[in-house]
């Protein structure tokens, strides 16, 4: 990509450079980009450099990686690249260290420290915002800035924050095998015994930790978005489902087996269909004692459990059901097997009631509502779709008994600190619907990240009374209201102007299909700038991160999220208490439409939507604090930094937004008094007055800095990017 090496000689066009490794090469001098000084090599903070250019920015943080330096600052930002092996800075005596400010080196608990100590000091509520992708180290750093808290702010649940403890349930139901995170790592971190193998499905978790006034921590409240349903029922070659299965099938008691009538995974259509059912490395049995504990500390009961292992049972036994064709028209009925007999008694219907609600729908005829078969496609899509019902339901439900047993019962009322552990923005070979979903959160976070840093960068501007106007900023507002633009119309009917709009107007539509989707963005928004109609069923949308094309295939399937009314009555007249509440919940949901064959809540992407606002408004009244998470390589391996891949994190994280914003505006800042005590002993004449500001306007003046390079501030000078080098290249040739 780039290397480092010394011009020789320009002659127009073309440069001869000599590399570091001794080779002469020729290179366009276009391509040239110019390296910053000695002084700034490894620095802590990537806009101290005075060259922001994305090779420096490289460099810098793979000579900080290379000595173990994993934390670094682009200014209010930390950066935390993955060391994919157990560095020794996480011990007592660095929280003590962080805790009275002994070093003042980037980490995770500086960051956390500083947010207690604002919530301390200035009573407001803070949030810790971590972005990264699959397998960059989110969870982990999550982990660290809350083992941080709890012993500062310890005292709750014991030794062990039990925060920290209801990790191993959301990991177990929210975490699977996937190909991009698999068990081709080498490394286990000690921190974190249940650590590869742990790729998140569920996009993104917030967990708010509640203090008394007296700074210890008193509860803590979870929210989790977008778990990816379809894992339950459908699984690429290689990856697994959920790993909670396994470790049922693995660790299960004989009685439960018994009682759940629970075979070995590899009995389970659902689970056999990837060919992968076990983890090297991994003891799936084991975890399951481990969850069980876990469920212990959080008071689920032993009753409650039993309820959710026959949920999990039931959904496995679900996959096993078969149907036969029944007639010429391919109509089919579900066999009456153990499958059928099995998921049956787990979920609490008779067989017959089961074999009706996924064999067939009805529909009004005049005054009666008459039954019609399914075929064979129609009745596995209800039969899967009741899995994904049950399996995501029992997922909201643990989390709600987790928040039951956080909040030990008392409504908080207190400060608290929010950690935001988020999948970063996407862009695979093919997006689907919930890469457009993450990126459009990631979207919003962004501008949230914007304004908080340009409010950040005004405050300092106004502290030095440096002149604002001349600084100039982007926004992506505009990419927002591609998404979410509503236009209302004389006569109060909403026009749809975003695609969120568009999307779920298609998605009620009569015979709408994923290509009449495509149309649709298509007709309504080419002039869109931020918008690029594909070919066919694709779309593309210019993200502040990059361009990202996205294929319709299956959005509106997705989207609907249907599921037949059959099933929710099925489970409504159930006798065990975990269905009826799932189907209580599915009719207190605002309806968006209830067709004859399918009731479907609001729509998926709605209800994201909704989450996302909810979400940002809380994230409003918080001062943030901002973590991105880099994987440095692909292979889980330490001691390893594949530029390309660090580089799409760093655009993708916004890390060049920051040195963008940063660039914009006037990047070097030195007090009067550094830059007079390195600077100047250059000065040509001698001036009247020493003090610190006089000197350094003289000095300015005498290498002809053109005012619109600098401000001058109260107590520092504000220098635009490159001047420091300039400067360096005099001091150097003295
Ligand atoms: P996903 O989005 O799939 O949930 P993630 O970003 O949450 O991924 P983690 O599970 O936090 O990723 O980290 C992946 C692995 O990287 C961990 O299991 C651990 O082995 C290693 N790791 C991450 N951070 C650190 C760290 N600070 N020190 C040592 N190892 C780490
Ligand atoms: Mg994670």
């Amino acid at each position: 990509m780039w290397a480092s090496g010394t011009v020789q000689s320009t002659s127009g066009e073309e440069s001869i450079v000599s590399l570091s490794n001794g080779n002469v090469i020729k290179v366009c001098t276009s391509q040239l980009l110019p390296a910053n000084p000695g002084i700034l090599e490894g620095v802590n903070d990537l806009i101290q450099l005075s060259y922001l250019n994305e090779p420096s920015v490289l460099h810098n943080l793979k000579r900080r990686y290379s000595h173990d330096m994993i934390y670094s600052k682009a200014g209010p930002v930390l950066i935390a690249v993955n060391p994919f092996k157990d560095v020794q800075i996480y011990g007592k005596d660095f929280v003590t260290s962080y805790r009275e400010k002994a070093t003042d080196s980037p980490h995770v608990f500086a960051m956390a420290d500083n947010a207690y100590n604002e919530m301390m000091n200035d009573g407001l509520n803070q949030s810790i915002i971590i972005s990264g992708e699959s397998g960059a180290g989110k969870t982990e750093t999550a982990k660290f800035a809350m083992q941080y808290l709890a012993s500062l702010g310890g005292g709750y649940g014991g030794k062990e924050c039990k925060i920290l403890r209801t990790h191993c349930i959301l990991e177990a139901f929210g975490n699977a095998k996937t190909s991009r995170n698999d068990n081709s790592s080498r490394f286990v971190s000690s921190s974190s015994p249940l650590s590869f193998a742990l790729c998140s499905l569920l996009k993104g978790k917030l967990i708010d930790i509640h203090f008394t006034a007296s700074g210890k921590i008193s509860g803590a409240n979870i929210q989790t978005f977008l778990l990816e349903k379809s894992r339950v029922v459908q699984l690429a070659a290689g990856e697994r489902s959920y790993h909670i299965f396994y470790q049922l099938c693995a660790g299960a008691s004989p009685a439960l087996r018994e009682r759940l009538n629970l075979k070995m995974a590899n009995e389970y259509n659902y689970l056999v269909q990837s060919d992968c059912l076990v983890i090297n490395g991994v003891d799936d049995g084991q975890k399951f004692q481990k969850l069980k504990e876990a469920f212990d500390i959080v008071q689920i009961c032993k009753e409650e459990q039993e309820q959710v292992f026959a949920m999990l049972a039931a959904v496995l036994w679900l996959g096993n059901i078969s149907f036969q064709v029944i007639d010429k028209e391919n109509h089919v009925e579900a066999l009456a097997d153990e499958a059928l007999t099995s998921a049956a008694t787990l979920i609490g219907c008779a067989p017959h009631e089961l074999m009706q609600a996924i064999s067939t729908y009805r529909i009004q005829v005049g005054k009666d509502r008459i039954a019609k078969k399914l075929t064979l496609q129609q009745a596995i899509g209800t039969r899967d779709a009741l899995a994904k019902f049950i399996y995501a339901s029992l997922f909201d439900w643990l989390v709600e008994q987790i928040n039951k047993s956080l909040e030990a019962g008392k409504k908080h009322i207190g400060r608290s600190i929010s950690i935001l552990d988020i999948y970063g923005f996407e862009s695979l070979k093919k997006n689907s619907f919930e890469q457009f979903c993450i990126n459009y959160a990631n979207e919003r976070l962004q501008q949230h990240f914007n304004r908080h840093l340009l409010k950040l960068e005004q405050e300092e501007y106004d502290l030095e009374g440096i002149d604002w106007s001349k600084v100039v900023f982007e926004d992506n507002q505009e990419c927002l209201d591609l998404f979410e633009k509503i236009e209302l119309e004389l006569g109060l009917t909403k026009k749809p102007l975003g695609i969120l709009s568009l999307l779920d107007e298609e998605s009620n539509a009569p015979n709408s299909t994923d290509f009449t989707l495509a149309n649709k963005l298509k007709q309504h928004l080419n002039s869109n700038s931020y918008f690029k109609g594909d070919r066919g069923r694709a779309f593309g949308v210019l993200h502040f991160a990059g361009e990202v094309h996205y294929d319709t295939n299956g959005f509106l399937d997705k989207n609907r999220d249907p599921l037949s009314s059959e099933v929710v009555q099925l489970l409504s007249s159930c006798d065990s208490q975990l269905p009826q509440l799932f189907a209580k919940k599915m009719f207190n949901q605002p309806l968006q439409s209830v067709t004859s064959l399918d009731t479907t809540m609001q729509s998926v992407a709605l209800q994201f939507k909704g989450q996302l606002f909810k979400l940002m408004h809380q994230l409003e009244s918080t001062r943030p604090h901002f973590i991105c998470c880099i994987k440095p390589n692909s292979k889980q391996l330490p001691g390893t930094y594949e530029e390309d891949l660090v580089l799409q994190q760093l655009r993708c994280c916004g890390i060049f937004e920051v040195i963008r914003i940063s660039r914009s505006g006037y990047p070097t800042r030195m007090t009067h008094q550094a830059f007079s005590e390195r600077y100047g002993f250059l000065l040509s004449e001698p001036i009247v007055s020493q003090d610190s500001l006089s000197i350094s306007v003289a000095l300015l003046k005498q290498f002809n800095v053109l005012p619109q390079m600098y401000q001058i501030g109260y107590t520092k000078l504000f220098l635009r990017t490159g001047q420091i080098s300039a400067l360096e290249d005099r001091r150097k040739q003295v």
